[in-house]
């Protein structure tokens, strides 16, 4: 087993670096669609302790779907087990924008991190804070102990102006009841924070917390409760990459979360988060060489949680 974290994370650049290019960048908005695809970064913290990382560790990208970690654990915060009657924890099986599942299950999206169930969670941030949008960025900045995260306003408004299967699923819940607030209003803070930038190393700093039972190493404040940390944890593995989270389980063996940004974060539980980027995506919308790193990762230091 490699303690020898630094010098693992140069050996997989080094080796996926090598491997036949696959999978394409998200084009569904000009500003995803013109990122450099072969961009890559590894970043992993053991927090207070040790840190590593390896490429462009400190260039921004669009963190997407990883929110949907930052704003289930926001409401996990305030709200605890009553999220669960408007959402489910079952793995979904289905694209993360599948929009039959809903009407099979009669408006309840069967987890927080499809979209639909993002959705459900971004109304609850709605009804719960006066300006939820600027509440998340500070959350944000905290967890990572960086004030520099922003929106990206390019995306933001990229995706508003085109994410009529979101609108469609927001309309579809509110047709349920399960929409309190005005569908462009739920759309609109969905969009933003899908639109929230970080790099490798900042994205990994964010999940420190989920190594710490709950508690923000930067701030010092307990976010979440030692058992909230670890439900998280468990959406987080069951259902962190759609269609391919028993793929991820099974060759990772860790829980994690991706975005269509390339970007994915996995957390060791207890000791280490770690987070990868690389553009270029699987049908799943997972970065291709995301996945094969963390692969790699925890075959060389056998972190995985099994
Ligand atoms: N903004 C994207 C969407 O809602 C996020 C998807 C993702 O990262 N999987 O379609």
């Amino acid at each position: 087993m490699r303690t020898d974290y630094g010098e693992v994370l140069r050996e997989i650049a080094d080796a996926v670096g090598k491997l036949e290019k696959s999978g394409e960048v998200a084009h569904y908005i000009p500003a995803l669609a013109k990122v450099d695809p072969d961009q890559y970064a590894m970043f992993a913290e053991i927090p207070g302790k040790e840190c590593h990382g390896v490429g462009a560790v400190d260039t921004v990208f669009s963190i997407q779907s990883i929110s949907k970690a930052i704003t289930l654990a926001m409401v996990i915060e305030k709200k605890g087990e009553s999220l669960w009657e408007r959402v489910g924890v079952e793995p979904s099986g289905n694209a993360f924008n599948s929009l039959f599942q809903l009407e099979r299950e009669m408006g309840k999206p069967r987890n927080p991190f499809i979209n639909a169930g993002a959705i459900v969670v971004a109304d609850e941030l709605l009804s719960l804070y006066d300006d939820a949008k600027g509440h998340l960025l500070q959350l944000a900045r905290e967890l990572a102990g960086d004030e520099t995260i922003d929106y990206d306003v390019e995306v933001a408004k990229g995706e508003m102006a085109t994410c009529h299967t979101n609108y469609s699923l927001a309309h579809f819940l509110k047709s349920h009841g399960n929409l309190r607030n005005r569908v462009e209003d739920v759309i609109e803070l969905y969009c933003y924070q899908c639109s929230l930038t970080m790099s490798a190393r900042t994205l990994a700093r964010s999940f420190s917390f989920q190594c710490s039972d709950g508690v923000i190493p930067y701030s010092g404040r307990r976010f979440l409760t030692a058992s909230q940390s670890k439900r998280l944890n468990s959406v987080m593995l069951t259902c962190g990459f759609y269609d391919q989270a028993g793929a991820f389980a099974y060759q990772v063996g860790l829980p994690g979360k991706s975005g269509v940004g390339g970007g994915i974060v996995a957390v060791v539980p207890g000791f280490m988060s770690v987070a990868v980027w690389s553009p270029r995506l699987n049908k799943y919308g997972n970065s291709v060489l995301g996945i094969e790193s963390l692969e790699r990762f925890t075959t060389k230091t056998n972190l995985a949680i099994f």
